[in-house]
């Protein structure tokens, strides 16, 4: 990931809430479409002119080629504000973050976050890394990728929502771990959308946690075929199952896993 120093200017006499409201949406709108990542962008006032430092999956992650039809719009939104066409600059690359997939056509992929995650959801199957949103060949829905930002957000907050032992931590667990819930619902359907848009079979990860007894969940089987999915040894030390006619993918129970 790359940390952008971007600087807008104004061109005119404008209103301090105009432009707050541009370069806000402009964010908004970027990170929809997956471009930049993570939630708060503290942005420094000068005379004339702001400056925000973004974390981007890649360097070249604000091209104009990858601009959703929204960050279209909300560029010229900070032109009726006011504000010259932004300037760009690379800092360097972010040591707290990980490193994109090295290639975005792997043999599969999968839908997978974590609450610790800013980062993509879309992950390579042969390395975990992230694959960029806005390098799905088309939009996943309205336009952009607005629809998977809004499911991880989601499921972060369902799971900080268990680990906090939360009132409603049971309802959250259902969420993170049931083929019956409106969580995996929504992520299924997204995984079959990426998919049909990028040829890339698309898993989706269903979370798993308790159970009565270690031999129990060793043998627990696929939730939604109830077929054998155990794998011999488990992929990138999270996931012991995986269905490939459900395209799922699931971890031992973290009780009992070592
Ligand atoms: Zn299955």
């Amino acid at each position: 990931m790359f940390i952008k120093e971007i600087r807008f200017e104004c061109y005119q006499n404008t209103q301090y809430a105009a432009v707050e409201r541009a370069i806000n949406n402009y964010f908004d709108m970027l990170r929809y479409n997956g471009q930049i990542l993570g939630r708060e962008f503290p942005v420094a006032m000068f005379a004339s002119w702001f400056v925000v430092r973004l974390v981007c999956p890649e360097e070249n992650s604000l091209h104009d080629k990858f601009n959703s039809q929204q960050v279209k719009q909300a560029l010229d939104g900070l032109t009726a504000a006011g504000l010259l066409a932004p300037k760009i600059k690379t800092i360097g690359e972010d040591l707290n973050s990980l490193e994109c997939a090295s290639h975005f056509k792997p043999s599969w992929q999968l839908l997978y976050t974590t609450f610790l995650d800013t980062c993509s959801p879309l992950r390579c199957g042969e390395t975990l890394a992230p694959i960029p949103l806005y390098r799905t060949a088309e939009a996943i829905s309205n336009g952009d990728r607005k629809s998977v930002i809004k499911w991880q957000e989601e499921w972060i907050n369902c799971d900080e929502l268990q680990m906090n032992g939360s009132a409603v931590s049971s309802v959250a667990l259902q969420e993170l771990g049931d083929v019956d819930s409106r969580l995996y619902h929504r992520g299924s359907e997204l995984c079959k959308r990426i998919e049909g848009i990028t040829h890339v079979p698309t898993y989706y990860y269903l979370y798993r946690v308790a159970g009565k007894s270690l031999q129990e969940e060793q043998q627990r089987k696929c939730p939604c075929c109830g077929g054998e999915w155990k794998l011999d040894s488990p992929l990138f030390d999270i996931f012991d199952f995986k269905c490939d006619s459900c395209q799922l993918v699931s971890n031992l129970s973290w009780d009992f896993k070592k």
